[in-house]
């Protein structure tokens, strides 16, 4: 097929979620022009329900740097969250413990602002498209793809990021590149449900029938999960059915009571820990979830593809604009020594709070002793709160 367009830019960037928005953000900041492209429609994005907690810097990042106010207005500052088990909840007091807090701002949202603040600055965005095919990563780039019109269009760069989420085909282009892995027996089954909210900061639960997560949108919407076998499916569950995993998971002798109504939406959530690394080969640069995504439980996801663009944005500055050749080599190293201690965390969040079948008395009595020295104990529980609230973007 002829190419209908071929246009020149600084930075190509494949993926125009967070991770892609945020970096063409800052590169216009910088005064380095790039280009997006992405096979998801703007609606499909904004209508697509996914994380919902930023840490401190990922707000400060948003706030400082001109793509979003709203954030602060509309979103929600929570200052803790409550640790659930034995039928009580505990709450662990993050303004206390690091005078840190998180905001509760959907990444629905997030996107939002980021797509309003590029339009606004003329960025060239372009949404819709697909098949897209990444050549000349070593020397000379480029990105070409097709438009909903059928019409195919390539775009020259100096340098590409790889920004394309979870299925990434950019990661694919890291020529001996390591891959770490690891697998969960369990899942998440997520509901959107019409209901007041039951609490003011995220409820974490650890119970007999499993993990169950209670978190919340708005006044009137409530996003809830609860652990389930990976190959549930979200058909089989009726309203009735999804409320008694959760009433039960959620029930206690301390009063708490858990709001429901109708469920408006339903879908399993597959768990995974994956790292690869490097994150750089020749003139392709990873960000995001391309290169690494964590088990939602630590609400890490977002705000690591968000740290990662920052550090990206820096050092291609520095690349483009300072001749710098060196510190395109900094960015795995800069970036992954955030990425694996945010894996530890999401992994430790996720053994401490879930249920593992074939798990022995002695299992379940060390996991309920565990929370319990985290509970009383200012160590643990400092700790806890660093890594929820973000150790600070460097
Ligand atoms: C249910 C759920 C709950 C979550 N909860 C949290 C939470 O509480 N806190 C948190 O921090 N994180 C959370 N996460 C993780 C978070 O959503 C991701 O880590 C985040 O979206 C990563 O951003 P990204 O820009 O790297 O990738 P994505 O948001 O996946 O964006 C990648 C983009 O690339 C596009 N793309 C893919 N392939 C191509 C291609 N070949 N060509 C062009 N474009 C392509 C996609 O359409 C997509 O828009 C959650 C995730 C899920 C699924």
């Amino acid at each position: 097929m002829s190419v209908h367009s071929s246009t020149r830019t600084q930075v190509a960037i494949v993926g125009g979620g967070p991770a892609g928005l945020m970096l063409s953000h800052l590169l216009h900041i910088a005064g380095i022009e790039s280009v997006v492209v992405d096979n998801r429609t703007v609606e499909q994005i904004e209508t697509t329900h996914r994380a919902g907690i930023l840490e401190r810097d990922s707000v400060r990042l948003l706030v400082d740097s001109g793509a979003s106010d709203r954030v602060l207005t509309d979103g929600h500052e929570h200052g803790g969250i409550s640790l659930r088990f034995g039928g009580v909840s505990h709450r662990i007091d993050f303004q206390k413990l690091t005078g840190a807090s998180v905001w509760l701002y959907p990444q629905t949202e997030v996107f939002v602002d980021l797509h309003r603040a590029r339009t606004r600055d003329g960025g060239d965005l372009r949404y819709g498209i697909l098949d897209t095919e990444v050549t000349g990563v070593l020397d000379s780039p480029v990105v070409t793809y097709t438009d909903a019109a059928g019409a195919r269009h390539e775009i020259a760069a100096d340098l590409v990021v790889g920004a394309d989420g979870s299925r990434s085909v950019c990661r694919d282009l890291v020529e001996n590149a390591r891959q770490y892995y690891r697998e969960y027996p369990f899942a998440w089954f997520g509901v959107m449900v019409q209901a007041p909210p039951s609490a003011p900061e995220l409820i974490y639960t650890r119970a007999a029938q499993g993990f169950a997560l209670i978190s919340q949108r708005t006044d009137t919407l409530q996003r809830m999960y609860f652990q389930c076998d990976p190959n549930e499916d979200p058909a089989q569950w009726s309203d009735d059915r999804i409320w008694d995993q959760l009433h039960s998971r959620l029930a206690g002798s301390d009063g708490f009571r858990l709001q429901d109504g109708p469920v408006l939406e339903r879908t399993v959530l597959p768990f995974r820990s994956f790292v690869q690394s490097p994150m750089r080969h020749g003139r392709l640069l990873l960000a995001g979830d391309a290169a690494h995504t964590v088990p939602p439980t630590g609400a890490k996801g977002l705000n690591l593809a968000l740290a990662d663009v920052r550090v990206l944005a820096e050092v291609i500055e520095r690349a483009i604009d300072k001749g710098d050749g060196d510190a395109l080599d900094s960015y795995t190293e800069r970036a992954l020594s955030r990425v694996w201690k945010a894996q530890h965390f999401s992994y430790w969040m996720t053994t401490m709070l879930h249920r593992v079948s074939g798990a022995t008395d002695f299992d379940e009595q060390r996991q309920l002793g565990e929370l319990q020295t985290l509970i009383s104990s200012n160590a643990g529980s400092t700790y806890l709160a660093e890594g929820y609230t973000g150790w600070p973007h460097h």
